[in-house]
């Protein structure tokens, strides 16, 4: 084995694993851990959504994936501010959000290979360890015996109504405050390899981590949707590009928005240490690869 690739450094990390009822990682064949995103990676959030925020809150025209030009909602059509838009999508979530949702083409065949290549497989979600239930309803029904843990950053969660708000006492804010963590950091303290995930965002965040070893690859941003087709580096994004999507209609700036976007999508910028990779296929021959380039 290459030496860039450090053992999990610490025993405890282990010893968690198996006071949670997780699998233990088999330690012969090892080759290390992938992290893996939930939404659009594993399950067909964002295209659930379309159907279900349709049926509920009737945009006109309606609603399609071609509106989700960005990871952030309230960025896109159909939604309102970044708290209106928390409450949207908690709407959606009560509205059975969670098991409508299907996989992603080819993830259950390609999460398998990897396992049997010698991986093991976490997730990490910017969901919210309130979502902890629906979300292990969901993997225990379609993606089963595969994953060894999966970790809530809570992303959102500081939009949410606190308690106070809600039900007139504080315990919210420090809940929050204790659990919200970065997916960087979740990555590093699990020695994983490198994360798959759809976000743009959370790849230059990724990417430009401290990171657990010197391997050139940390993100696989997957899949080709509206909203990864740009990523942005935030030094230089146009103030443009930071306003929400009823900021930019009230000031008649949508057009020069789009234009400035397919500007950027043509320009196809990647931060170093950032790959795409199409479909979950595609993820397999990309690891493939990575193993022979490992000489393992
Ligand atoms: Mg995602």
């Amino acid at each position: 084995m290459s030496n860039d690739i450090p053992p999990r450094e610490k025993e405890e990390d282990v010893e968690t694993i198996l006071a949670s009822g997780m699998t233990t990682p088999s330690r012969r064949g090892w080759k290390g851990i992938i992290a893996v995103d939930m939404d659009d990676v594993l399950c067909q959030t964002n295209a659930t959504i379309v159907h279900m925020h349709n049926e509920l809150f009737n945009t006109q025209p309606p609603l399609t994936l071609d509106d989700f030009k960005n990871y952030l909602y309230w960025m896109n059509r159909g939604w309102g501010s970044p708290e209106e838009t928390v409450g949207m999508v908690a709407k959606l979530y009560q509205g059975g959000l969670y098991m409508r949702a299907p996989p992603v083409p080819g993830a259950k065949e390609a999460l398998h290979q990897l396992k049997d290549l010698g991986y093991d497989l976490i997730i990490i979600t910017a969901r919210s360890e309130t979502q902890r239930t629906g979300t292990e309803e969901w993997i225990t029904k379609y993606l089963p015996d595969i994953f060894d843990e999966i970790h809530f950053t809570g992303a959102f969660q500081h939009l949410e109504p606190t308690k106070e708000e809600k039900e007139g006492h504080v315990a919210r804010k420090a809940v929050v405050s204790h659990h919200k963590r970065s997916k960087a950091e979740i990555i590093h303290s699990t020695s994983s390899l490198f994360l798959i995930d759809d976000s743009s965002e959370n790849a230059y965040d990724v990417s430009t981590s401290k990171y657990p070893h010197n391997l050139p690859t940390k993100v696989l941003l997957f899949g080709e949707y509206p909203w990864n087709a740009i990523v942005h580096d935030p030094t230089q994004k146009a103030e443009l590009e930071a306003m929400t999507y009823l900021e930019k209609e009230q000031k008649g700036l949508l057009d020069e928005s789009e234009r400035l976007r397919q500007k950027k999508i043509k320009e196809g910028w990647l931060p170093p240490g950032v790959e795409r990779v199409g479909n979950w296929e595609k993820v397999v021959q990309w690891v493939k690869k990575f193993d022979q380039s490992r000489d393992i």
